[in-house]
């Protein structure tokens, strides 16, 4: 009875990613690498932007939360304090547990490797010129909780090489974490990813540190401008806003048109010719299909007004539908993809534990896709696997269904990867 009431107070409380492919090459690169067409034919492949074949693009690897602390934090080499301040649970160990008494053993301590399991392999393979991720905890041995929160997230500094070994380039911090552990925590982090040479946008010192992009070069290529903006309706306390004096997060007030207006007057300041703008989104709840209308109108201002030219959503626990709007991505939802929610129940029809990969190819000089390639994976035992041939079916049924309305689809390769088509 008692463990019954600990699963039901954890699942209300807990449901609160440089080299370009070879390109002049890249139709048959991709039939290569996947070992033939599958049920594909030639015309399966979005070829729609030809430049694929005469100029060099970029590859993005991008996935959606990635939560190194808590439980995972206690199973890498250098776990934090595991005192939490949750109503019932008051060890992260308890994570552990529960998630080995799911699904077995979890080694102790990991190496830094074991959480990314077969995405390394993945990542290795098709070698993207930067990889980003939502990081959905602080950084920090700091004591200082964020009270009346009831979920607080955190790494351990020393526990870095967790994401340095994924080569991690780009970390977007405007959630509902970074804060978890206090301003301390705040700088904590922000000061072991630049140890790290981890970029990040999202949270800063003040105001103006919060809202600057993370900008880097990729050699012969271009550029991409990442910028990390968090909405409240994803849980960031509004008191977690930076101000002029104040460290905090990248806090957007709405989606309204003034707000595109700014993010606009922002870009325009950083955007030169073969710059990719990336504006990664902490927004919406955890559970759930539909996409407002308020966050597809401002996608679509983004795109039209602002000179962004990916919108990397997050903060749902489960994959979205994707849309290509004037030839530009926007996932609305990537899900998540490392975390320690592992044996919890609840929410089952939407398998949180399944999540994607996503490849994202864009030519520089137009920030147009070129190619989205999506790897099926699935969280067990605090390690990320491919996922099953029925998983990756489920995957592809689920974002076919809900990509009716934005007029996309994916379909299935031979080694069970997903590529996205549009209209
Ligand atoms: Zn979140």
């Amino acid at each position: 009875m008692e463990r019954m009431n600990i699963l039901n107070y954890l699942l209300a409380a807990v449901f609160s990613f440089c080299a370009v492919l070879a390109l002049p090459a890249l139709e048959e690169g991709i039939i290569a690498d996947d070992h033939g067409l599958g049920e594909m034919t030639t015309a399966d492949y979005q070829v729609a932007d030809k430049s694929l074949k005469t100029h060099p693009h970029v590859t993005l690897f991008m996935t959606g939360d990635v939560m190194t602390g808590r439980g995972i934090d206690q199973v890498l080499p250098y776990p934090a304090d595991p005192v939490i301040y949750e109503g019932y649970m008051k060890s992260a160990k308890g994570y552990v547990q529960i998630a080995e008494e799911a699904n077995g053993p979890i080694p102790r301590p990991t190496a830094f490797s074991y959480i990314w399991g077969d995405a390394l392999e993945e990542l290795e393979r098709r070698k993207p010129d930067l990889r980003l991720i939502n990081l959905e905890t602080s950084i920090t041995a700091s004591t200082d909780f964020w009270k009346n929160k009831g979920i607080n997230y955190r790494m351990h500094p020393q526990n870095i090489p967790v994401l340095t070994r994924a080569g991690i380039d780009f970390c977007a911090l405007a959630n509902n974490h970074v804060l978890d552990w206090g301003y301390a925590g705040l700088l904590e982090t922000l000061q072991t990813l630049k140890k790290a040479n981890i970029i990040s946008s999202g949270a800063g010192r003040n105001l103006s540190a919060a809202a600057a992009p993370a900008v880097t070069a990729i050699p012969g290529k271009g550029r991409v401008i990442m910028f990390s903006f968090g909405l409240e309706s994803s849980g960031i306390p509004l008191s977690w806003a930076a101000t002029a004096d104040k460290p905090g997060v990248n806090l957007l007030k709405d989606l309204s048109d003034n707000t595109v207006r700014h993010i606009s007057q922002t870009v325009r300041k950083f955007k030169q010719k073969n710059d990719i703008v990336v504006a990664s989104i902490h927004w919406g709840g955890n559970w759930g299909y539909k996409v407002p209308g308020r966050q597809k109108k401002f996608a679509h201002r983004l795109i039209d007004a602002a000179g962004v030219d990916i919108i990397h959503g997050h903060s749902s626990h489960h994959v979205k539908g994707i849309e290509v709007y004037k030839q530009k991505l926007i996932l609305y939802g990537c899900g998540d993809f490392i975390n320690d929610y592992e044996g919890i129940s609840g929410h089952e029809e939407f398998r949180a534990n399944l999540s994607l990969m996503y490849f994202v190819t864009v030519d520089p000089s137009t920030g147009k896709l070129g190619q989205l390639k999506m790897i099926p994976t699935q969280m067990r035992r605090f390690r990320v696997n491919r996922a099953s041939s029925e998983a990756t079916l489920w995957l592809k049924d689920t974002l076919n269904r809900e990509g009716v309305r934005f007029g996309t689809r994916v379909i299935l390769d031979k080694k069970n990867a997903l590529l996205m088509r549009w209209d």
